[in-house]
């Protein structure tokens, strides 16, 4: 974080430089980082959102907790992508989900391991008459069990204090990616995948054309899933409505920062037309590719601009 940070604040140093103080001044926000946090809220306003793409309906629920869940809609069932930070906004986002088509929950899929995405989990099995699958990248649940196991109390120590949980009610404005963190709001639903991948995955389950891909970038387990019918793409958290956390406050892991660039250049492959994140608001039409060719650059020019200044001897 720190790195980055001070990376971009050198960056700032030398954009400003080069600029004239009209230009500057042109630049600085007219209103103040909190007025700015309290307009992004906006982003999480408590809604499902519907869509008609060219292959079929797909609902996604935003505000709810701190990611987002989606439901695809197939011939004899349904497809949750991503299961909420707990059982108890699942709960909520499903007696939605179910106002818009009944069916039931064939699969479940994961993004990547992290419980915002994973532990709204073991509401669906405990709802289903049939067990849905649970598709995952075959390194998911390694990066789970090392999250629950072996560095659980210090994890949760800095996330409860990077996301605010502990912060009296009101106080909180939001999380950057979400309204806030929920997790606790219930016990940890997470459930083991079985069904896994290594590079790709093309399955269909209830008539729904499903392409799986490995997208090392936010985490190094994570997937987007394409649906050629529905011109649709899942991006899970490579892509949401903030700079991209490549590296987070908590501390976590080495995150593949030009493995990111390139996942975004496989998604853009497809040329997508709807675009359903794991967090903030969904986007369509040309607003996909534009957003999608903007981050791809916004994160390469970081890192090429920060081994540049490496080769020139330059530390953190
Ligand atoms: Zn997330």
């Amino acid at each position: 974080m720190k790195f980055n940070y001070i990376f971009v604040a050198v960056f700032l140093f030398i954009v400003s430089s080069c600029s004239s103080e009209n230009e500057v001044s042109q630049e600085t926000p007219k209103t103040s980082k909190v007025e700015q946090l309290i307009e992004h809220s906006k982003e999480f306003e408590k809604k499902v959102y519907s869509y008609d793409t060219p292959g079929g309906k797909i609902h996604i629920a935003v505000g709810f907790g701190i990611a987002n869940s989606i439901m695809v809609e197939g011939i004899d069932g349904n497809i949750i992508i991503d299961s909420a930070d707990s059982t108890f906004e699942a709960s909520e986002i499903y007696s939605l989900f179910k106002l818009k088509n009944n069916n039931p929950i064939k699969a479940v899929i994961y993004t990547h391991n992290h419980g915002d995405h994973t532990f709204g989990t073991s509401f669906y099995l405990t709802t289903q008459e049939q067990r849905p699958k649970i598709i995952a990248h075959e390194s998911t649940d390694f990066y789970m069990q090392r999250i629950l196991g072996i560095i659980e109390p210090i994890i949760t120590k800095r996330s409860t204090r990077m996301f605010g949980t502990t912060l009296p009610e009101g106080e909180l404005i939001n999380v950057g990616i979400g309204p806030s963190l929920n997790v606790s709001k219930s016990p940890i639903g997470y459930v083991k995948p079985d069904v896994t991948f290594d590079k790709e995955l093309k399955i269909n389950i209830a008539g729904i054309n499903l392409e799986l891909y490995h997208a090392p970038g936010e985490t190094n387990d994570q997937l987007f899933v394409w649906l050629p019918d529905h011109l649709s793409l899942m991006p899970g958290d490579n892509i949401y409505k903030t700079f991209p956390n490549l590296y987070t406050i908590r501390g976590t892991t080495h995150r593949d920062v030009a493995g990111w660039v390139n996942s975004l250049d496989h998604m853009r492959s497809f040329n997508p037309q709807f675009l359903f994140p794991s967090h903030t608001k969904p986007l369509s039409g040309i607003a996909v590719m534009e957003t999608l060719t903007i981050y791809r650059d916004a994160i390469q020019f970081v890192h090429d601009q920060t081994v540049r200044l490496m080769n020139k001897g330059l530390t953190p």
